[in-house]
């Protein structure tokens, strides 16, 4: 009971879905409430007619509610619910005439029609449906009007009766339109909801290294086409004797190193510079400022690296890094392609000089 309760207060927060069954059951109680009403309308009028239809709509929808838990799809039913209405509705028109107000009916119909059917799941081709029925509604409506115009009401009320009964049904369509709308509006905000959660999911997804949770590559060059500042180093590590710590320990445990390796860099840097993993066991920074805080950075990392709590089996891991460094204002024209030719080259100069070094000028 309190799980339902909480559903139904997301679902005003525009944050949970309603299900099929959910709107069904809900379009036909509400449906079956209003002839409901209207039955108890018509007793009190002594309109025994009205009473029976309306008592006897109101049965059949509660029943389907019933009847329709197992179903799959809802269409049929649907049709039920609404075309009980619609000929109930007539049926009074022509029992009372037009000034009643109980043609009113087919027309808030419509809209409820349009949301119940579009938002139903496995109804195929619903706005056809919806329009078929509406369309099928309207005729029968139209030649009504007419055979009531030319004709007189089955039942006649004394002065007042019809402005009464108009203004109840007045109401009761009022508050059909308002809950529908509302509903509408609802599962519309949820929908809106899940597609941008989605959408984010999916940029994360394409921007996002999944292991090391840095950008990726292709997001990180994005990032650096659109940046408009030249205050910048370009920092490519790579990581020593990868393939070794890998061999030794195991595949798992060198996606271990890869993510303290990519937390350390996270935490080394200020919030506005950018970390990707550009591949394997080789990452790319953007640092905004000179050489002097490049090495800074860098220096960070060697230094977190140093004490990171990498342990298999009580034997510490040792894990050390090599980095090359290219400084914006070095190149002219800020050549991106330069840029990083320049700090892969200085890193492989690392590389070959021993490793778990910075290298910031050709040598
Ligand atoms: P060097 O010091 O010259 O860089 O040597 P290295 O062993 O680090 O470099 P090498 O290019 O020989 O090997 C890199 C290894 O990194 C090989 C590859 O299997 C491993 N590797 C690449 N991506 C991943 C990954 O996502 N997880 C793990 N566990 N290993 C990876
Ligand atoms: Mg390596
Ligand atoms: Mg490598």
């Amino acid at each position: 009971m309190r799980e339902k309760v909480n559903k139904v207060l997301l679902f005003l927060k525009g944050k949970e879905y309603m299900t099929d069954w959910g709107r069904f059951c809900f379009f036909a109680l509400f449906v079956g409430c209003v002839h409901l009403i209207l039955a108890a309308l018509g007793a009190v009028m002594c309109c025994l007619p009205l009473a029976a239809a309306n008592l006897l709509v109101s049965v059949l929808d509660f029943l389907i509610i019933g009847r329709s838990k197992k179903c799959k799809s809802y269409f049929g039913w649907i049709g039920v619910v609404y075309f009980g209405t619609c000929v109930q509705s007539l049926l009074s028109c022509y029992l009372l005439g037009w000034t009643y107000g109980f043609s009113l009916y087919n027309l808030v119909m419509i809209p409820v029609l349009f949301y119940v059917m579009y938002l139903t799941e496995h109804v195929v081709n619903p706005q056809k449906y919806a329009l078929i029925y509406t369309l099928v509604n309207c005729v029968a409506t139209l030649i009504l009007r007419k055979f009531v115009y030319e004709g007189k009401p089955v039942y006649e009320y004394p002065v007042y009766t019809d402005f009464k009964i108009s203004f109840i049904n007045n109401i009761i369509c009022f508050l059909i339109l308002v809950c529908f709308s509302t509903l509408f509006i609802l599962e519309l905000t949820a929908n809106r909801r899940e597609l941008e959660e989605q959408n984010e999911k999916l940029i994360r997804l394409a921007n996002y290294d999944e292991l090391t949770k840095l950008r990726n590559r292709r997001s990180i060059l994005d990032e650096w086409k659109n940046l408009k500042r030249s205050d910048y180093c370009v920092v490519m590590g790579d990581i020593d004797d990868f393939k070794k710590i890998n061999d030794t320990y195991g595949h798992e445990q060198g996606d271990e190193v890869l993510k303290v390796v990519s937390s350390c860099m996270a935490h080394a840097v200020e919030p506005i510079d950018y970390v990707s993993r550009w591949g394997g066991e080789e990452f790319l920074m953007i640092v905004f400022g000179n050489m002097e805080y490049a090495l800074k950075v860098v220096g960070k990392i060697q230094q977190d690296l140093k004490r990171a709590d990498l342990e298999v089996e009580g034997q510490k891991i040792v894990v050390t890094m090599t980095f090359g460094i290219s400084e914006r204002d070095s190149i002219p024209d800020g050549d991106i392609d330069e840029l990083i030719r320049q700090a892969d080259h200085r890193l492989y100069q690392g590389k070959r000089s021993g490793k778990n070094c910075i290298i910031c000028k050709d040598t």
